[in-house]
């Protein structure tokens, strides 16, 4: 088990001003007066528990924590713990190992029932109690008290707090408890159950008997509904896999009998307990635990059951609910002729663009891409225009690349670099959702910057990187005569920034011809780091000036050296001097630069 380091503690809103904890208060109201079932007796120390009490708590995948109620007082886990242990042996053993020693088919009989496969003695499914006491007994350790530590251990990390055990409900169960006893002996008689009777017992009453409140199992279903990960600790408890094993195991044998029931009109992977505890799940939203000692018939928690069906209904939580239509996943269609990177270019770049922009296609994607909208994707993809050579996945607006709608993409990029078409991926994420991509960058800007710097490449209209224009070859020189640029050249001496260097730091540099290397623009005041915003960029042969009338009057953006740059600087002293001196020669290059800006 890997264990990250704490980020987001659980916290709970305050009040119930906010709609999930009022709606949880809601439910709880509604329900308090509702006082039918029976404590569980079999177990006499559970007969003694204030059968009033009623708790709900719901956990987030941010780790936040909802609750109503007696969210905080402990019970006995009891079956509850059963799938937590389900996922360590799966951690331990891989499914098909378990699988072979415990099935997964529903019994469609009480949780104490003698489901065993005639001649094997293989229990029906881990959820009921001779399946789980055998899913106990393969908990990889070397003897019954390890056995045992380990379940509070990743029991623990599921809820994110250390569980302490319920000594009088372990010696009260371990007196009464013989009924688990014989199903013990029977598994053992055919030998499905390796491990000695007592012994498995004694971990399988002890991790029943281990103390937990509501809220520490919203925050343990919460860890299964993220994939295996604490949302509060980050820790990671099992693999993704095992707690996708887990909640399908919950949503078809969780409830015993009611177990087809529940998934009808409730829709969660869920799992009660004899003591009143109930968990469920909603994959990827939030993990809910529920506490009401009074049982129906089917050992389930009356208010708990009712608790779990209104939430779902009034937060449309069904597995099986329609999801509703959501945005388009193309937001954007465009080439580089209608579509502006954030570059700013010198006019023969800017007049290639203009000629072969069409060579460059874009597409912008969002919202959470699953098969369906991966697929419209696919058929979006599959028709390039005719002579695009470059293409610019946008995916700063999906929220989630499913990873089966990943490979889908994935195999179209790959399918269009078959076609000679360039992918080049802007995502501010950094995920790298299409590894056969060219290139991902951290902008759709920057990506189709790359794509028009690969477009001019193969014109020969770029500038190698190292070299750098003569100034008579700057667009903003090349526009005036012998004698400006004579003027100009005297005015304004040579300058060479570094990698990383700051450009036009000083309040006194007004105006910087750019010979050569590119400038990145940062929102003002930000360090061109992984959370900055690049607002663009200025490539050699292009003017930057903080010259008032040319400013828009918006702070100017921090300029950054992104490769070594050269240029041409004007400070404010000779500013003025050539005001005075070359009032004509300062006019046409203000001209200019306003023309160059237009
Ligand atoms: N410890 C209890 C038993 O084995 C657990 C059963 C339950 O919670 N349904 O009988």
């Amino acid at each position: 088990m890997r264990r990250g380091k704490p980020t987001l503690e659980a916290a709970t809103p305050k009040g119930a001003s906010d709609p999930i904890t009022a709606a949880l208060k809601e439910i709880r109201d509604s329900l308090a007066s509702d006082s039918s079932g029976a404590l569980a007796t079999y177990i006499p120390q559970l007969a003694k528990v204030d059968p009033g009490l009623f708790g709900l708590a719901l956990a987030t995948m941010d780790g936040r924590l909802y609750k109503a109620g007696d969210a905080d007082v402990p019970f006995t886990l009891q079956s509850v713990s059963k799938p937590f242990v389900y996922a360590l042996a799966l951690a331990d053993l891989g499914l098909d190992e378990v699988l072979s020693r415990v099935g997964v088919e529903p019994s469609g009989e009480a949780f104490n029932a003698i489901s065993l496969e005639p001649g094997s003695g293989r229990p029906l499914n881990p959820m009921i109690n001779a399946g789980a006491i055998l899913t106990t007994s393969l908990v990889r350790a070397s003897d019954p008290v390890a056995r045992f530590e380990r379940i509070r251990v990743v029991l623990s990390a599921f809820a994110g707090r250390r569980l302490e055990m319920d000594e009088a409900v372990f010696t009260s169960e371990l007196e009464t408890g013989d009924r688990n006893r014989a199903l013990a002996w029977l598994m053992r008689n055919a030998g499905s159950l390796r491990c000695g009777v007592d012994e498995t017992l004694d971990v399988y009453f002890r991790q029943c008997a281990l103390l937990a409140t509501a809220a520490d199992v919203a925050v343990m279903a919460a860890t299964l509904a993220n994939g295996g990960v604490n949302p509060c600790t980050k820790a990671v408890v099992v693999p993704q896999p095992v707690a996708e094993h887990v909640l399908a195991v919950m949503a078809s044998c969780g409830m015993y009998d009611s177990a087809g029931e529940w998934l009808l009109r409730v829709g969660l992977p869920a799992k009660s307990g004899v003591s009143g505890g109930l968990v469920a799940a909603s994959p990827g939203q939030f993990g809910i635990g529920l506490f009401s000692p009074l049982l129906d018939a089917g050992g389930n928690s009356v208010r708990a059951a009712a608790a779990s069906r209104r939430l779902a209904e009034r937060f449309q939580l069904h597995l099986m609910h329609h999801p509703g239509r959501s945005a388009p996943v193309i937001t954007r269609t465009g080439s580089a002729l209608t579509l502006q990177s954030g570059r700013r270019r010198r006019r023969a770049e800017r007049d290639v663009l203009q000629a072969h922009g069409d060579a460059i296609d874009v597409r912008s994607l969002q919202g959470d891409i699953e098969f369906a909208a991966a697929e419209v994707v696919l058929q979006s993809l599959g028709t390039v225009p005719a002579g695009a050579r470059w293409r610019v996945l946008d995916l700063q607006g999906v929220s989630r690349l499913h990873p089966g709608a990943a490979r889908m993409l994935d195999a179209a990029v790959l399918e269009l670099g078959s076609r000679g078409v360039v992918v080049a991926v802007g995502d501010p994420h950094r995920r790298g959702l299409l590894p056969h991509a060219a290139v991902e960058l951290p902008s759709p800007e920057e990506a189709l910057e790359w794509c028009e710097d690969a477009l001019l490449e193969s014109h020969g209209a770029s500038l190698a990187p190292d070299a750098a224009l003569k100034p008579e070859a700057h667009d903003v020189l090349a526009s005036l005569d012998e004698e400006a640029r004579t003027v100009l050249g005297a005015a304004m001496p040579a300058q060479a920034w570094g990698r990383g260097d700051r450009v036009l730091a000083a309040d006194d540099e007004v105006l910087l011809l750019l010979l050569s290397g590119r400038l990145g623009a940062y929102a003002s005041g930000q360090a061109p780091d992984a959370a900055a915003r690049r607002l663009g960029s200025v490539g050699a042969g292009t003017a930057v000036s903080r010259w008032r009338p040319l400013d828009d009057g918006r702070v100017s953006p921090t300029l950054v050296a992104e490769l070594p740059c050269s240029g041409r600087l004007l400070r404010r002293v000779q500013q003025e001097r050539l005001e005075r001196e070359h009032p004509r020669v300062l006019a046409r290059l203000w001209r200019q630069l306003a023309s160059q800006q237009e």
